[in-house]
């Protein structure tokens, strides 16, 4: 079922947000706001933010941000259709039949269809588990240790014997081919017709943050190959930006996360009470993985529970370089003699591998470790090249706070003379060329920083107008939409000054022309700290800092895109650079 625009702005219109996150979380007043304890994270302090006037909703620790559609969908893991019949019924609302539907609301519904395949495939693997054919499987469950309630809570299933099946089981449910096509639970060929690439394996449903089933993972039990077959990507499966058990943990209140490398390993931590693990789905760890991770500002610690052996530590040593990128704090639990956190639990227990957890390495040492054990430290040749080595790492990394402390704790560590090695860091510094298989870290991490400041600038701006409408004339008449730089932020900025132009600007709604997943960073942009003013004099001071920003970081990014060298180029730069300065003359009041 579909809605046009103008009905699900009556169903939110209909449901005071802060009547509806009361009726879950215990909010009072403060300022224009009401604030409590986030139900997204383990909080402590109350950082939950629900604006009355804006019907949005914002998180200061995790992130977690929207409208009152997204609450329910992020509190009651429905999808965006369930969370608007509940909220109309709750609104007194009458929902109208079925309507037309163009090509964003015929992929919202093919979403639908597909999440329905999906759930109802993943009940029945989770059945066949206690079917005569599904013996095995539940006995190989049984032989990891696997409780009842950790196979229910993961919904762990069995395939069946053939790829016919759930095929034949989808049909039974009135699914139609092409969707479970689409789903990627089956492939169609001339001879064999439609069939589905999973049989006689043990099914792993991955599901999405809200808790929705979105693919699937089997695994042999014998030797077959490959021992892992995962879905296909498709429209509806992202595996860069999803991660294994991450609907859990998600809300853990562990107050960390930890990256394991496998489902076992993340369904073995789950059961021995480690509910903050997570795992990537069958490829390395990524940088959209790391930057979801990130989201949860109160746990910006990421312990690595990869295999102990050489293909585990090359994938650690990936995923530290993507932590330390995205600004997480990355330590390695040393888990040898055992070869996996699952290996680990059964062979210590919980409170052993807990111990490991509060001992885990500094990723840096264990860096330094791992090139370490490369070479034979009796040889002095290759002692040099270790501490070469060394030195290259530490050149790489970006702080220099940091990069002090590492050197002094590793020169302590393999008894190497530290002023030695910071004069060859130094050295490597100055010269980063000369860093082999290293990215220079500083250009980047520069213009990261550049981006970051200009982005705040960006983002308090739009949250100002949305404040305040009556900034429009002034904020509009010196930035315009083309000079919010940033993807997302120029899309946000051409909602809202195109709502503000015609006066019917609803913060809350505009957030529903964006899919799920940027849905929390609009949220943010529109919900930004504002610097704290206490006369209209000092807030006019700010608001001309933050133009001037903004109008700063345009030019920059136009005068610096070097692939335009024509004359008009050149021009058009040198008349926005004169433009900047006169700005910065005038009164913009
Ligand atoms: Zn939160």
């Amino acid at each position: 079922m579909y809605y046009s625009d103008e009905i699900i702005e009556e169903v939110r219109s209909r449901n005071n947000i802060v009547d509806v996150i009361s009726s879950y979380v215990s909010l009072k007043r403060q300022g224009a706001n009401y604030v409590g304890l986030c139900p997204f994270h383990n909080d402590h302090n109350p950082s939950f933010s629900v604006s009355e006037r804006k019907q949005m909703y914002k998180c200061f620790s995790c992130g977690e941000g929207g409208n009152v559609f997204r609450f329910m969908m992020q509190y009651e893991n429905m999808t965006f259709p369930e969370a608007v019949r509940a909220l109309a019924e709750r609104g007194g609302v009458e929902l109208p039949q079925e309507q037309e539907s163009g090509a964003e609301r015929a992929r919202a519904q093919q979403r639908e269809r597909i999440l329905n395949i999906n759930k109802d495939a993943a009940n029945y693997f989770y059945q066949q588990l206690h079917r005569p054919h599904g013996a095995k499987a539940l006995e190989y469950l049984k032989g990891r240790q696997l409780s009842d309630e950790t196979i229910r809570k993961f919904g762990l299933g069995f395939a069946g014997v053939d790829g016919r099946q759930v095929i034949d089981f989808l049909r039974s449910k009135g699914h139609e081919d092409a969707d479970i096509r689409v789903s990627g639970l089956a492939s169609f060929s001339e001879k064999e017709g439609l069939t589905s690439p999973f049989w006689n394996r043990v099914m792993f449903p991955i599901q999405d943050a809200g808790g929705h089933v979105i693919a699937f993972g089997g695994r042999v039990m014998g030797d077959a190959k490959p021992k892992y077959l995962n879905s296909p990507e498709t429209d509806f499966f992202n595996k860069r930006k999803n991660m294994y058990g991450y609907h859990i943990a998600r809300r853990s209140r562990a107050g960390n996360f930890i990256l394991c490398e496998g489902y076992m390993d993340v369904i073995a931590m789950h059961q021995a009470g480690f509910d903050q693990a997570v795992a990537s789905l069958g490829t390395a760890f990524t940088e959209e993985q790391a930057n979801l991770l990130r989201r949860h500002k109160d746990r910006n610690t990421i312990y690595l529970a990869y295999d102990t052996d050489g293909p585990g530590v090359t994938a650690a040593l990936r995923a530290i370089g993507l932590c330390r990128e995205a600004g997480l704090v990355c330590k390695v639990i040393d888990m040898r003699p055992q070869k996996d956190p699952d290996e680990f639990i059964k062979a210590n227990g919980r409170e052993a591998f807990q111990d490991r957890i509060d001992h885990a390495e500094n990723s840096f040492l264990f860096q330094a470790r791992v090139e370490y054990e490369k070479v034979d430290q009796q040889d002095p040749d290759s002692r040099t090249a270790f501490q070469t080595r060394v030195s290259e790492l530490l050149a790489a990394v970006p702080d220099e706070l940091a990069r002090n402390n590492y050197l002094l704790a590793v020169c302590e560590r393999y008894g190497m003379n530290a002023e030695a090695i910071g004069r060859k860091v130094s050295e490597l510094i100055g010269h980063p060329e000369e860093v082999s298989g290293y990215v220079r870290p500083k250009p980047t991490q520069a213009k990261r920083k550049r981006e970051d400041a200009s982005s705040v600038a960006q983002k308090m701006l739009l949250t100002y107008l949305t404040d305040d409408p009556g900034l429009y004339p002034v904020i509009s008449k010196y930035v315009k939409v083309e000079d919010y730089t940033e993807g997302l932020y120029a899309r946000v900025a051409e909602l809202v000054y195109r709502g503000m132009e015609a006066g019917t600007l609803q913060p809350a709604s505009l957030l529903n022309q964006f899919t799920e997943e940027e849905q929390s960073d609009v949220a943010d942009i529109l919900q930004a700290q504002l610097p704290e003013t206490e006369t209209e004099q000092d807030r006019r001071k700010a608001l001309r800092d933050l133009i001037l920003k903004v109008r700063e970081n345009s030019y920059l990014v136009f005068s610096q895109d070097t692939g335009d060298k024509s004359m008009e180029h050149v021009m058009e730069t040198i008349r926005r650079k004169k433009e900047l300065e006169d700005l910065r003359r005038r009164d913009l009041f």
